[in-house]
């Protein structure tokens, strides 16, 4: 039988091609290796397309107002490039291990829509987009738009997500932190990243992001409203209303990982963490 699938495009066109020909994109592999170890051992592994080839998925440019990170990078290349904001530098460092975030992509963690997704949070809260190609040319999706649900997202059949774009956020300060049963090699209970804008002490915008504790990302309009316009000498003393709203705001279930209860509980502590990490920078400038 004459087959055109090619399994190692060069350019978007071909790889779009073998994505409509059935082939499954592989990237790093970290993810796709487990779910699929059954069928790759008994030879019943679907095509694959190797997208390493593709130099359109490669590489973090500088934009007019943000930055393009191509959906190959990985999170160890995420986790030192100095133009990356700190905040996703921080969360891309959080998974797995170092081998793993050797080979583990940015591209691959979005695709796989998981709420325990690392470096979801925090580009929820620095307004990602996400780049989608096709055979037609590309388009953009807000991140919160692009994850439908736990592996579910907006490709279609013939797409395949080029990059990652950030826009310039304002934000100057930010939190995160990631609960899990050990340091390395674990999966997320719940996550909190956090970013805020400030200026002249007073929290212009604060974006809060939840990870874990609902089928996808959680943001908190409300909390995030409530925060907008405090200064930050004022935040501590805010701090059991804002993280009594935290309560409602998520919705965490049991599971294998974690219960329900224990991640409502940790949630409002790392909220309440974060504003008074946040409170106490305040401290610092008034008092040096
Ligand atoms: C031991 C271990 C520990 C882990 N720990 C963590 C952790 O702490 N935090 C965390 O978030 N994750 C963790 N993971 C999950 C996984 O490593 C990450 O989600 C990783 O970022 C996936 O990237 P990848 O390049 O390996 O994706 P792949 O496995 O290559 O692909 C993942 C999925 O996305 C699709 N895909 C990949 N790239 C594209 C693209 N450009 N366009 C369209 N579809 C695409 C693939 O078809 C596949 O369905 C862990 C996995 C293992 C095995």
């Amino acid at each position: 039988m004459v087959t055109t699938f090619n399994p190692h495009p060069t350019t978007v066109r071909e790889a779009c091609r073998a994505r409509l020909e059935g082939g499954v994109p592989y990237a790093g592999g970290t993810d796709f290796m487990v779910r699929h170890a059954k069928a790759v051992q008994t030879g019943q592994c679907p095509p694959l397309i190797f997208l390493e080839g593709v130099r359109e998925f490669s590489g973090i440019s500088v934009l007019e107002s943000g930055l393009r990170i191509g959906a190959l990078t990985t999170m160890a290349e995420l986790s030192v490039d100095t133009a990356i904001p700190r905040l996703l530098a921080t969360a891309c460092n959080c998974v797995g291990s170092p081998a793993l975030r050797n080979v583990a992509t940015i591209g691959g963690n979005v695709c796989t829509a998981s709420p325990a997704g690392d470096s979801l949070p925090a580009l929820y809260v620095l307004g990602a987009k996400v780049e989608i190609c096709s055979p037609e040319g590309s388009r953009t999706v807000p991140i919160s738009e692009f994850v439908l649900g736990p592996g579910r997202t907006v490709l279609e059949s013939d797409e395949l997500v080029s990059a990652i774009i950030l826009p310039d956020s304002g934000i100057n300060m930010f939190y995160h932190r990631k609960v899990s049963p050990r340091v390395a090699n674990a999966i997320t209970k719940v996550s909190l990243a956090v970013g805020a804008s400030v200026e002249d002490q007073k929290v212009e915008e604060i974006r809060i992001a939840y990870g874990s504790v609902g089928p996808t990302i959680i943001r908190c309009p409300e909390i995030e409203a409530a925060c907008a316009g405090l200064l930050l000498s004022d935040l501590e003393a805010a701090v059991p209303a804002l993280s009594s709203m935290v309560e409602t705001a998520i919705a965490p279930i049991d599971d294998h990982r974690s219960s329900a209860l224990y991640r409502r509980s940790i949630a409002a502590n790392l909220l309440a963490e974060c504003l008074e990490t946040f409170a106490s920078s305040y401290q610092r400038i008034t008092h040096d």
